[in-house]
């Protein structure tokens, strides 16, 4: 019975070429055409300090996809340089949770432990190059000496040791004649610089520490902003894409490579992390919820690590499609949970069984029914409209358990379900009328009293419409399990904001531990079983399922309660669209009243929304645009991602016209213009060089033709010819090096799609 997950990221990698592109992409176009690259070689670089959370996978989904998309390589590298808080345990979880996404990293796996000895040597060419000294302040002078944001450092007293000193003693660290904190070693490059990571940064220290994989062979270490660089240029990448936080450790990652390293190399690009409403994704506090037994582990359901959400039932699907839908943007936002969940309820839809469970159970006796016949209903697993096959034989008897709330003795006005006197439809068996209640001694209701129309089974009924259906089960076979119902983590939108302590808002409510009845054919499900119990929500088989002793998980109920609760002060949660593609209309960050009214009026991308709220200006180029009758979306994008980039700088009105961007549009859509070109486009109109269709012919940015394109391939080829005898004997991860040279030889007049398929072509 057992429906294990399995996937692949390809199709869905491939696919993704054809949405618009975020700014990563543009970046690789523009470097293998300009031949910065030749071929595109990604990494996610996780310290193995603590399991995974959803905020990796939307870098691991970044990274893997843009090696997929432009036929390069994806590397898993674990970045262990901190020998005190990493751990053999984190490194099997993260190898565990990344393949379970259905990322894929084949041989590429690297630790950066195995390159201390080359990180050492480079550390001693900074010395040999006096780029580098030994210090020996204690850990509060380095801190006082650097100065703050607008006062300059001062150097340390030991900053112009000689090189033969410094080699002397940054040997002696390595040969472990020094306590911790007696010495560091300290890139020289500027105690007055703006930027404070340029102030003489630490790149070694002392740690006498056993290491998990080096043992104790090392008691110095690099630290991050060394190690990182140097590592990702021994491996050969080519995009190092790291979260906003880096962004200005990025001279620092130019400065060591640019004194160590030759030719070509990596650059660092920073992209927003991944926040989310009701969720804290640092792995420091989550360790505290683990450490302090708040939750029961790192893989506890309710935990926004991809174990937890793996054993509560999500899919590697649903959580891929939305890292997918919430998009690769430069600006940090926060997405709403109720976005995930949604992506997952529609994954798991498609998905899941159905089957039937009554959670707060109420006898009711079929008193017009054989008391001893059972008979076997024929019960589909799925409705028609999803298109899977599938049914089981559901037991029916006089006695069934129904769900006390589909029973209401004072009816509401608008109740569909069952009253005395009234007839309802039991899921998958016939119609029901109740003729009257029994009562325990309390006065409580105990009991139904029912009868059945007998011919009702595949057919309406007699008489009047039935207006509900519920569920049901059969008492005699029903199986009782455990079901393990979750709540919020945190009843706070932001967990820890302010000098709020996160722990403060942990919801005391988030588990709770119920019985239930299930239908007779549960009886045989396994540990990671998915199904949906009809009318209740997702539930997956949990693993501390014992023997008979089933316990379930609910994943995710039918329908977002949480936002009738307590939602009142954010904007409501939209009616779900059933077209595809769906997910990335619904709200996905917080928006203010004016961003939500694009949203709405012309179903914008609501981080472009934002941005176009945000800018009176945009949002007059927009509104003039939108007269030319061209899609809203695509004018937003083209306005709130490449004029805002390109407008930088310039105050006042901007140089480009509504009209002038529907023009962009156009012949973006009818394929004149590649995106890369739509790019250089705009950036010339925004620089004020005017008519678009001037523009392109002076610049010569029309997309070629198809014969064009082919004999530009060609050309790429014959110059590479050695390469493609190589790649034809079966050097295969040389498709890249081609990718790049055919991609340099169209100059932006092809989309990277189009060459590639016309290149797959001409290789055969
Ligand atoms: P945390 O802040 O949760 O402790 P980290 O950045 O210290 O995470 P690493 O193991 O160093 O954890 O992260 C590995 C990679 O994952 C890094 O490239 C980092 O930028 C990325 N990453 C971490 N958190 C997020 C997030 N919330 N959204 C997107 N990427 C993230
Ligand atoms: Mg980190």
């Amino acid at each position: 019975m057992a429906n294990e997950v399995t996937s692949d990221m390809t199709d869905e990698a491939t696919r993704a070429r054809d949405e618009p592109t975020h700014f990563i992409q543009d970046i690789i176009e523009q470097d293998l055409a300009g031949g910065k690259h030749n071929a595109v070689v990604t990494r996610f670089p996780p310290e193995p300090n603590g399991y995974l959370h959803i905020g990796h996978a939307k870098s691991i989904v970044l990274n893997y996809s843009l090696a997929k998309d432009f036929s390069g390589r994806f590397h898993l590298r674990f970045d262990d340089t901190n020998p005190t808080t990493e751990d053999a345990e984190f490194v099997d979880s993260i190898q565990r949770d990344i393949r379970w996404l259905g990322v894929d990293w084949g041989d590429n796996l690297f630790h950066a432990s195995d390159y201390f000895e080359r990180l050492y040597r480079f550390a001693e060419q900074l010395i040999n190059q006096e780029q580098a000294y030994v210090d020996s302040l204690s850990d509060e002078d380095v801190r006082a000496y650097r100065g703050t944001v607008t006062e300059a450092g001062k150097p340390s007293p030991h900053r112009d040791r000689s090189v033969a000193e410094n080699l002397d003693l940054f040997r002696r660290m390595r040969a472990g004649e020094f306590q911790d904190g007696e010495h560091v070693l300290r890139a020289k490059i500027d105690m007055a610089s703006p930027n404070m990571k340029m102030r003489d940064p630490l790149i070694y220290r002392i740690r006498r520490h056993h290491h998990y994989r080096t043992g104790d062979e090392w008691c110095i270490y690099p630290l991050y902003d060394f190690a990182h660089c140097l590592s990702d240029y021994i491996e050969g990448i080519t995009h190092s894409i790291c979260t906003l936080e880096f962004e200005n450790n990025r001279e620092l990652y130019d400065w060591i490579l640019d004194a160590l390293v030759k030719g070509e190399r990596p650059h660092q690009y920073e992209f927003a992390r991944l926040a989310m409403t009701h969720t804290i994704m640092s792995k420091r506090n989550l360790l505290e919820l683990v450490r302090d037994g708040h939750v029961s582990g790192w893989d506890d359901p309710r935990m926004p690590t991809l174990s937890g959400y793996r054993r509560r039932g999500y899919t590697p699907e649903a959580i891929r499609r939305f890292c997918e839908a919430i998009g690769v943007a430069k600006n940090n936002s926060t997405v709403e949970v109720a976005l995930l969940e949604h992506t997952l309820r529609d994954d798991l839809n498609r998905r899941a069984r159905r089957v039937m469970a009554v959670l707060d159970p109420l006898p009711v006796v079929i008193e017009n029914y054989p008391q001893d016949k059972q008979e076997e209903l024929d019960a589909a697993y799925f409705p028609a409209d999803i298109g899977k096959e599938g049914s089981r034989r559901l037991p029916f008897s006089a006695n069934l358990l129904i769900e006390r709330a589909d029973f209401a003795e004072h009816p509401p006005k608008g109740f569909h379900r069952l009253t005395v006197g009234g007839r309802v439809r039991l899921r998958h068996g016939y119609v029901i009328r109740c003729d009257g209640v029994e009562r325990d001694d309390a006065g409580n209701i105990a009991k139904l009293r029912c009868s059945h129309e007998p011919d009702t089974l595949d057919a309406a009924p007699k008489g009047p419409r039935v207006k509900g259906t519920i569920h049901w089960v059969c008492a005699k076979t029903a199986v009782e399990v455990e079901v393990r119902l979750f709540d919020r983590l945190f009843k706070d939108e932001f967990p820890g904001a302010g000098d709020a302590d996160f722990k403060d808002s942990l919801n005391p409510n988030s588990l709770t531990v119920g019985r239930a009845h299930v239908e007779l054919s549960l009886k045989s499900a396994a540990v990671g079983d998915l199904f949906q119990f009809e009318r209740t929500g997702f539930f997956r088989v949990d693993e501390d399922t014992q023997g008979d002793g089933l316990v379930f998980n609910r994943t995710v109920p039918l329908k977002d309660s949480w936002a009738k609760q307590s939602k009142q002060d954010l904007a409501p949660p939209k009616r779900e669209r059933s077209k595809p593609g769906a997910v990335a209309s619904t709200p996905a960050l917080l928006l203010d009243a004016d961003a939500q009214a694009l949203v709405d009026t012309h179903a914008l991308d609501p981080s472009q929304a934002k941005v176009l709220a945000e800018n009176p200006r945009l949002l007059a180029t927009f509104n003039d645009a939108l007269s030319s009758g061209q899609p809203a979306q695509a004018l937003s994008a083209i306005i709130a991602n490449d004029i805002r980039s390109a407008a930088k700088g310039i105050d006042g009105d901007l140089p480009i016209s509504g009209q002038g961007v529907a023009r962009v549009v156009e012949l973006t859509s009818s394929g004149k213009i590649s995106s890369s070109a739509a790019k250089r486009l705009i950036k010339a109109m925004v620089g004020g060089e005017g008519d678009p269709d001037a523009i392109i012919k002076a610049r010569g940015l029309a997309k070629m033709g198809d014969d064009e394109l082919s004999s530009v391939v060609a050309a790429a080829l014959a110059q590479n010819a050695e390469v493609v005898e190589r790649y034809r004997a079966g050097e295969k991860n040389l498709f890249g090096v081609l990718m790049g040279a055919a991609m340099r030889e169209a100059a932006g007049r092809a989309d990277a799609g189009a060459v590639k398929k016309v290149l797959s072509e001409a290789l055969g």
